[in-house]
């Protein structure tokens, strides 16, 4: 059974701590309060956090946790903490374990009785889904995609039916091809908001079509720096619509009257459904 009592006497707490995901003003005065009154730091990258405890004036002793050594580091920040000393988490940036390193240590210390606090803030997925005007109702985080194509495409196929918001992160280098694997997945419509470089100074918001973004993408020569945040509309509820669409009905319509592939495109306009789905059906209809 898991329950939120403190640790096993003696022992310290675990400070899962969200830092700036660019503007410094956003650390919270408890995160601050925290990071000065613990005995040591675990961060993924100790000269990246370094600089943000110095700009707080706060010296600490500080360990490296990462994904490549977090199995091996937990133990050992376990024992400290077993042993009666605080330990804040850190990341670059955001929020610990949102696409970033602190899983496997969190997981051990509540299988171990160990005390975990969050002293929540920044976080890019949430900030952005505050501000895109998408509904939030629910949605579907989905971190990085794969960086390849044919993967990448397989969690988008996968994802096609999703009638929750979708939520991604993805570098500069990959976004205008993830764009694009929607735009096949998912279909021309679906809207899209992206919000690139949140809280600093260059912050800027892209937003329609997937086609019109991936559009406005090309013609911003900015937009190969900088972090992205990738918001996706979920696939219209069947019902929910003006009108509710038989897709077998407008596809049998359609490769009547046009080119199998044409069909297939106008089909996925009209109904929302992935084009995919709809080219596979089609073939099945054509055949029997
Ligand atoms: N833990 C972080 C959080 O709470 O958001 C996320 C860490 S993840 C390794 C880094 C990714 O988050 C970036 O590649 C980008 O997709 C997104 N991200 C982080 N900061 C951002 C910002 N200021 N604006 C837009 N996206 C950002």
């Amino acid at each position: 059974m898991h329950t939120d009592t403190p640790s096993a006497s003696g022992a310290g707490t675990l400070f899962i701590v969200a830092t700036p995901i660019g503007n410094l003003d956003d650390l919270s005065r408890r995160a601050e309060q925290v990071l000065a009154s613990v005995d040591l730091v675990a961060a993924e990258d100790t000269r990246h956090s370094g600089r943000l405890l110095q700009h707080l004036g706060v010296s600490k002793a500080m360990w490296p946790l990462h994904d490549h050594n977090e199995r091996a580091r937990s133990d050992a920040l376990l024992e400290r903490i077993a042993g009666g000393e605080s330990v804040a988490l850190i990341s670059d940036a955001g929020t610990p374990l949102i696409s970033d390193p602190g899983y496997v240590l969190v997981r051990a210390a509540r299988q171990r009785g160990i005390r975990v606090v969050p002293v929540p803030g920044a976080c890019a997925m949430v900030a952005a889904l505050s501000a895109a005007g998408l509904p939030t109702d629910r949605f579907l985080f989905a971190g990085f995609l794969p960086a390849k194509a044919v993967a990448r495409g397989k969690v988008l196929e996968s994802l096609s039916r999703e009638v929750a918001t979708l939520v991604f992160y993805e570098s500069p280098r990959r976004v205008v091809a993830l764009l694009e694997d929607v735009r096949s997945a998912l279909g021309a419509e679906r809207e899209v908001v992206l919000a690139r470089e949140l809280t600093k100074a260059f912050e800027t918001w892209y937003a329609g079509s997937v086609a019109d973004v991936i559009e406005a993408l090309h013609a911003d020569a900015h937009s190969g720096k900088g972090e992205y945040v990738v918001m996706v509309s979920g696939a219209p509820s069947s019902g929910q619509g003006p009108v509710a669409v038989d897709g077998d009905r407008v596809l049998s319509l359609l490769i009547a009257e046009l080119p199998l592939k044409k069909a297939v495109k106008v089909a996925a306009e009209l109904t929302g459904l992935a084009r995919n789905d709809l080219y596979q059906r089609a073939l099945e209809l054509k055949d029997g």
